[in-house]
């Protein structure tokens, strides 16, 4: 609710987008606002296009009398752009307000370009997508973005991140704005970055688990990070560090990527997996060949995933002890049944039963597909939001 206390446009699109209130009756009884208030405030959302009313024709109303018209979001009157940033390889989507996908393309970009370049083929790529989806760059309403690294979201600017170099405090969002405008010769729209585990967990977690009110997922890919999904929203810490729990200490003698020794990434990780197999002669370098290994069915990849998971699984008993979480979702490369198996042996060993007791650890549900699916929702959640409805209403001019 606004500052005064009395439900502004932007609570009633809530509503209705939530599905807590979806006929004018309920509005009004949810907001204690009377008919012709809530009727003036919608008003201005139809004439924004961002309401339609619903196809499921009448319903009973909770205040008695006629049957009342539901009310929905309209997700066609704009479209959302979202890319997901891997250290070799992107994905990139067209997608509906409500995170259909429209168009999508994957392929090499390698982050160690720097982001002048990648971020520049970005823009090329998205350009290419709206046209495969045919729509126009003016119905674009914001880009999401997943990068493998930490994120402070005040910024929107990745900080000392250990596989990114040449992007500390780079200006991501200004370049990548830039870089679309550039391509399509449309207005300026916003752009959102985030941690690609962070949006990992919001996509699944909206999606697959909406009634989970702490939720984790873990991604071990090239690299090993967390997010964590509180009350329905991304838990960040005061700076966009929780979460990166590849750096934690395991005690091993390995060099870690960050410079240190014995980071949990440097023993667990896809990379770390992959430098194995490369000592025993079996060709790999990166998350992606165990990936393709695990895939195959190779049983030296299958065992080092196991104990990598063991490892990870070691860390996640403190997590897990700490968060209390509903469900603990292990993602990315190595995400598979041998990893899955090694978590499960330390996780319940070394974590308390009663933190346990009703925890579900699963795989993904939305795969290679998440970090995209997170990295749209984060725009619309931005765009949608009470707090943004009015002033965008009068820029639309209703
Ligand atoms: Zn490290």
């Amino acid at each position: 609710m606004s500052a005064r206390g009395q439900a502004s446009a932007g609570d009633l699109l809530e509503l209705v987008r939530s599905g807590r209130a979806v006929t004018r009756g309920a509005l009004q009884q949810a907001t204690g606002l009377s008919r012709a208030t809530v009727g003036q405030r919608l008003d201005r959302l139809f004439r924004a296009g961002w309401l339609r009313e619903g196809a499921g024709g009448p319903v009973g109303s909770p205040l008695g009398g006629r049957p009342s018209i539901t009310l929905e979001f309209d997700d066609a009157h704009a479209i959302v752009l979202a890319a997901d940033l891997e250290t070799r390889h992107a994905r990139a989507a067209v997608l509906t307000l409500t995170g259909e996908i429209l168009a999508e393309h994957s392929g090499t970009l390698v982050v160690e370009d720097g982001p002048e370049a990648v971020l520049g083929d970005l823009g090329r790529w998205f350009a290419e997508l709206l046209e495969k989806a045919g729509r126009r760059a003016e119905e674009v309403c914001g880009i999401g973005l997943a990068v493998p690294g930490p994120v402070d979201s005040e910024t929107g600017r990745v900080v000392q991140p250990p596989i990114m170099p040449g992007w500390d405090g780079y200006d991501i969002t200004g370049r990548l704005a830039r870089a679309f405008g550039e391509e399509t010769g449309a207005a300026p729209v916003p752009v959102l970055v985030d941690n690609d585990a962070n949006l990992m967990a919001y996509g699944e977690q909206r999606t697959g688990y909406p009634d989970c009110s702490a939720f984790v997922l873990v991604k071990v890919s090239t690299g090993i990070g967390a997010g964590v999904v509180v009350d329905g929203s991304v838990y960040r810490g005061i700076d966009g560090g929780a979460g990166d729990i590849g750096h934690i200490r395991v005690g091993a003698d390995a060099q870690c990527r960050c410079g240190s020794y014995g980071c949990l990434a440097a023993v667990a990780s896809g990379r770390a997996v992959a430098r194995r197999l490369a000592e025993t002669g079996v060709p790999a370098a990166s998350g992606s060949d165990v990936r393709d290994l695990l895939a195959s069915g190779h049983p030296g990849a299958a065992a080092l995933a196991r104990e990598a998971g063991r490892q990870v699984g070691d860390v996640l008993a403190t997590v897990v002890t700490l968060l209390n979480p509903g469900v603990l979702m292990i993602a990315g490369d190595l995400a598979g049944t041998a990893f899955l198996t090694g978590v499960r042996e330390l996780l319940y060993q070394r974590a308390l039963p009663r933190s346990t007791a009703h925890l579900d650890v699963v795989t993904s549900r939305l795969g290679e597909r998440a970090g995209l699916i997170g990295a749209g929702a984060l725009v619309v959640e931005h765009l949608y939001a009470p707090q943004r409805v009015e002033d965008r209403l009068v820029a639309l001019g209703v």
